[in-house]
């Protein structure tokens, strides 16, 4: 789960790390007020979930109550886009209003799970900012790792070799360290998969401060977590996504034209390659689970269709757990429900799926019943590309 940059910023100042004194709004009047309490030079930022809303044109510095409260209508409203958000961009219904940083340099810290060494992993660099992503290209040797061992946690000496390799000054040393440490506390104790500060910055009047803040929370943590739970924003998220998760379906919406419904996230992985390889995008990733109840196919099959990009749909179910015969009595069912009109490729393979063959065939409705999973994609990708 992600949550916005105000939110990652309370949740960092509950533990210790010092960030911008700020409030968030959604009215450009709100705003000025902010401003005029803040008392200073303030830079009003988009809150939306992606990042590089600086270079898109959602981050501005304002001098003046007034001129907060312009800056602020034209981004409260705007469709940001970034090379996060994708070309459709996202809606931004929020500023955050803080004190703007008089910035002497700035930092990359950020935590992430790595799976190779099953360790957490501390990344750093002295040049940090908006080319972060520049650096970590072309001067990977920058970038410095730091492998924390969950059993015995940040050791004293981890933090403090990064604070002197970040050349931090030396009166600084000190406050960095500390900061380290707080940020691994709120990574273990929230229960994040990535908690970063870009940048982080040293002020002119040489003050250390989160500048930008991202968390990200593992999902499957979650139920243990009330108050980050709450701290949710479906504006923020795909619908079909949300409906899906209702559904108990694990779903990713993606921007190919053959909509799968596969079980087995493994077999889903796998169909979606296979469709590339014949020469299309997948639609989506969609793993229906184990039990494809006929209610399960027609959610599924809802959600799927919903999707305007959809010119195809390949079912791929292999009958392990559930036969066959149930998954095209469930496809059969939901497809007389439902009025669709893109074409349907149905692979099954397994037990029953002989039984599952006749099924679909006698249904009086129209499916392309293909032999195995190549023949399938070929013909989904055929069909799809009309
Ligand atoms: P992002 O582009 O979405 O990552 O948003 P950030 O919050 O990281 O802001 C992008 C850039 O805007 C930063 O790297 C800074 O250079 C600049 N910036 C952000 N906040 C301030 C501020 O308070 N004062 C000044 N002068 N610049 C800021
Ligand atoms: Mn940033």
């Amino acid at each position: 789960m992600k949550i916005h940059e105000y939110q990652a910023k309370d949740l960092m100042s509950k533990f210790g790390i010092p960030v911008p004194q700020g409030r968030t709004v959604d009215k450009p009047e709100n705003a000025a007020k902010a401003a005029a309490e803040i008392g200073k030079r303030v830079a009003v930022k988009a809150q939306i979930h992606a990042g590089g809303r600086g270079k898109g044109g959602g981050i501005k510095l304002a001098d003046s109550a007034e001129e907060t409260k312009s800056k602020s209508d034209e981004i409260i409203g705007m469709t940001l886009v970034t090379h996060q958000t994708g070309p459709q961009g996202k809606l931004v219904q929020k500023v955050l209003v803080e004190e703007a940083l008089e910035i002497e340099k700035e930092l990359y810290v950020g935590m992430v799970i790595d799976r190779e060494t099953s360790s957490i992993v501390l990344i750093a660099s002295e040049e940090g900012g908006v080319e972060i992503e520049v650096v970590a290209a072309e001067s990977p040797e920058k970038i410095l790792k730091e492998f924390i061992d969950p059993r015995v946690g940040m050791q004293s000496f981890q933090a403090r070799k990064v604070a002197f390799r970040l050349n931090l000054p030396k009166e600084l040393i000190r406050e960095g360290t500390k900061l380290l440490f707080n940020l691994y506390r709120l990574f273990v104790e929230c229960d994040a998969s990535l908690a970063e500060i870009n940048p982080l910055v040293i002020t002119k009047d040489g003050r250390l401060l989160a500048a930008d803040a991202k968390v990200n929370f593992d999902d499957n943590a979650l139920y243990r977590h009330e108050d980050i739970a709450a701290l949710r924003d479906l504006n923020e998220e795909e619908p079909t996504e949300i409906e899906a998760s209702k559904n108990h379906l694990s779903y990713v919406k993606l921007d190919g034209n053959v909509g799968c419904m596969v079980n087995g996230a493994g077999l889903a992985m796998a169909t979606m390659d296979i469709i590339q390889l014949h020469g299309s995008m997948p639609a989506n990733f969609l793993d229906v689970g184990g039990a494809a109840s006929s209610e399960r196919v027609e959610q599924a099959f809802r959600i799927l269709l919903s999707d305007k990009n959809v010119k195809a749909v390949l079912i791929n179910i292999f009958g392990g757990i559930v036969r066959c015969d149930r998954v095209a009595t469930g496809v059969v069912e939901a497809a007389k429900r439902l009025d669709i009109k893109v074409p349907i490729v149905v692979r099954l393979a397994g037990t029953n799926c002989e039984l599952a063959g006749e099924i679909l065939n006698k249904s009086g409705l129209t499916f392309m019943v293909a032999d195995d999973l190549g023949d399938a994609a070929k013909k989904a990708v055929e069909v799809a590309q009309g």
